[in-house]
């Protein structure tokens, strides 16, 4: 079962857990699927304002899916001097439960142009490696 959107998908207004209707633009969440959620909010990570971007890796973030491993890192490395959103994807992806692509997604983040991003996420590749789930 899908999470309830945590941001407009419309709008992208931040919602209340239980809203129904967005409070500002008056989108009405049931009438999303899932999928249709999940697009938008892959959308969103192209959206000039930082802080939309920042709900949709948020948003995202929560919902886990190994399918927007990619397309979060890409976020990332498209605005490299955000650093602050490069973290965030880097940790939110730290937590994912473990797939190839979320691997990737982390290998690829340990080139970004921010040095901080970078460490975060070189450290958070070596939690997996010493794990023993990826080969190093
Ligand atoms: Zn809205």
């Amino acid at each position: 079962m899908a999470r309830h959107p945590e941001i407009c998908p419309a709008c992208f207004a931040r919602l209340e857990a239980e809203a129904k209707r967005c409070p500002r633009c008056g989108a009405l969440m049931a009438e999303l699927s899932a999928r249709d959620y999940r697009e938008k909010l892959l959308r969103a990570l192209m959206h000039p304002l930082a802080e939309v971007r920042m709900r949709a890796v948020i948003a995202l973030g929560l919902r886990a899916e190994p399918e927007t491993a990619d397309a979060l890192a890409q976020c990332a490395l498209s605005h490299p001097t955000d650093v602050v959103e490069g973290l965030e994807v880097v940790e939110r992806l730290r937590d994912w439960p473990k797939t190839e692509a979320r691997d990737a997604a982390l290998i690829r983040l340990s080139a970004h142009p921010s040095r901080l991003v970078r460490r975060a996420a070189a450290r958070a590749c070596s939690i997996i490696a010493n794990r023993g789930l990826i080969h190093a």
